[in-house]
């Protein structure tokens, strides 16, 4: 086996974790939150998403947690899935901004009512003019692995995406198991082939804990050469579509396993352990469908 000396866990609880929580979550928690996060000493959070409120009420107050974040001197992500909302980002004073692509074409439609195409070509504006104001963009492929409509998600259609956000300039591809049903001999197998074909692109995994595979795919995903991984902090978020579907990967369980390897993330174990009691305490943990918000 190989282990770097340091690895990148990146944080996306406040986004990804929080949006499909079916009770309002107020901006002085969502702050708190955040505050935590970067006391634990994450380099990058994932905080907000600047899509029409109508789809994810959750993130209305985008504009108020990023002040939030420049407040902090934050390095942090937020999604953009369009013109229009990376425009408020740009306003807003984001410095990273992510799209998000599903391999699987019927993911596409069941979640934006587009096929793969017709959403690569929307995102192909946000990257230019990203890519023109010095903004980073994260490239997010979603149901990389299996799709809650199609079933088993083949090499060539992630290949696809990853295709066109490398021509489109993504500064790292992030490959995700939306479902959670990716098993440790595909991760690898799937990672050490996008960097074959990629070896100048950074790869980030991101992967659900449905089928408790989540570390072992983390491992999985290290061996293959990934160095950067997202988390959930208390594993908040997920819960795509199939009933009792877990979340995120819990950033915790990410910083303990890294720590105990010998492999440095930069991270407050300690800090970390109370920020995810903290997040739990934000959740009710029930599951509903999810609208715009795949990943
Ligand atoms: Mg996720």
């Amino acid at each position: 086996m190989k282990f770097p000396d340091s690895v990148e866990l990146i944080d996306v609880g406040p986004r990804d974790g929080l949006q499909n929580e079916p009770q309002p979550i107020s901006l002085d928690q969502k702050r708190e939150l955040i505050r935590r996060l970067a006391q634990a000493g994450y380099q990058r959070i994932e905080t907000a998403s600047f899509v029409h409120p109508k789809w994810v009420p959750q993130m209305a107050d985008a504009e108020a947690v990023a002040a939030y974040c420049n407040e902090l001197g934050l390095t942090y992500l937020a999604l953009t899935p369009n013109v229009r909302g990376l425009d408020r980002a740009m306003a807003a004073g984001v410095p990273q901004v992510a799209v998000f692509i599903g391999a699987s074409s019927p993911f596409n439609q069941k979640n934006i009512n587009r096929t793969t195409d017709e959403a690569l070509q929307e995102v192909e504006p946000v990257f230019s003019r990203a890519k023109s104001g010095g903004l980073f963009v994260r490239g997010y492929v979603s149901t990389a692995f299996s799709c809650p409509y199609q079933g088993k998600v083949s090499f060539p259609e992630v290949q696809h995406v990853v295709d066109r956000f490398v021509q489109l300039g993504a500064d790292e591809i992030d490959i995700g198991d939306t479902d959670g049903h990716a098993n440790p001999r595909g991760v690898y197998e799937r990672f050490a082939r996008l960097q074959e074909l990629y070896p100048q692109t950074v790869f980030v995994a991101h992967f659900h804990d449905t089928w408790k595979m989540g570390l072992a795919n983390v491992l999985a995903a290290l061996q293959a050469g990934i160095r950067k991984f997202d988390g959930s902090v208390g594993g908040l978020g997920g819960c795509p579509y199939a009933p009792g579907a877990a979340g995120n990967v819990a950033t915790e369980d990410l910083a303990l396993m890294f720590a105990e390897m010998g492999v440095d993330t930069g991270l407050d174990l300690p800090v970390i352990q109370e920020t995810a009691r903290f997040a739990r305490s934000l959740s009710s943990r029930v599951c509903l469908p999810t609208g715009i918000s795949g990943l």
